[in-house]
């Protein structure tokens, strides 16, 4: 396997686990919500950046894109894999303020930025989203993104033993630390 299909299997497993955390956490907010915060620009990167479209290809590449509804289906989003990392990156003002102001907030903030966080192995600190051609995907290094994604995976099993128990230690904190707050 190239490093690219480690890196693309990878992030695609990944990202389903936050996928279902948000799903959880999210389900009975944008379940009942009347001004879905989805839009077909955002819809449309899915389309437009090379990693996105090559995810979507290998894990959900018999969907249909709808001119006017983008992947948003009566069901929520099509895309079980590929979604752009600001489709998880926003929580709107409802969902953040029934978190309160303490730990639980900074949790979801977390939360919004575990995909973002593994994305960023691109040359210069840069963004796996930012790459527009394959030649420049096929350089990058599984090493990198490993170590990402590990801080990502460790932060990820901190937040779902907190949203489980509401406690939170040093070492908790510790670990969701490792995660940037970069756009
Ligand atoms: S995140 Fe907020 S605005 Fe977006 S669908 Fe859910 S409840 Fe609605
Ligand atoms: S979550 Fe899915 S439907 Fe919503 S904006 Fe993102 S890609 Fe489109």
């Amino acid at each position: 396997m190239s490093e690219l299909e480690r890196i693309l299997t990878e992030y695609a497993s990944f990202e389903t686990k936050v996928r279902k955390m948000n799903a959880a956490l999210c389900g009975p907010y944008c379940g009942v919500c009347t001004d879905i915060c989805c839009k077909p620009h955002f819809c449309q990167e899915a389309i437009d950046i090379p990693f996105l479209s090559l995810l979507r290809e290998r894990f959900c590449g018999h969907l249909r894109y709808s001119k006017a509804h983008g992947w948003l289906t009566r069901t929520g989003c099509a895309l079980s894999v590929g979604r752009p990392p600001v489709c998880y990156e926003f929580f709107c003002d409802t969902v953040m303020l029934a978190q309160g102001n303490g730990t639980r907030k900074y949790g979801f903030t977390v939360l919004s930025r575990l995909l973002s966080h593994i994305g960023r192995i691109a040359p210069g600190r840069g963004h796996l989203v930012e790459i527009m051609n394959l030649e420049d995907l096929l350089n990058l290094r599984y090493s990198r993104f490993k170590k990402r994604l590990f801080q990502a995976e460790t932060a990820f099993e901190t937040l779902r033993s907190f949203f489980e128990k509401e406690v939170m230690d040093d070492k908790m904190i510790f670990d969701l630390s490792k995660i940037e707050f970069l756009r």
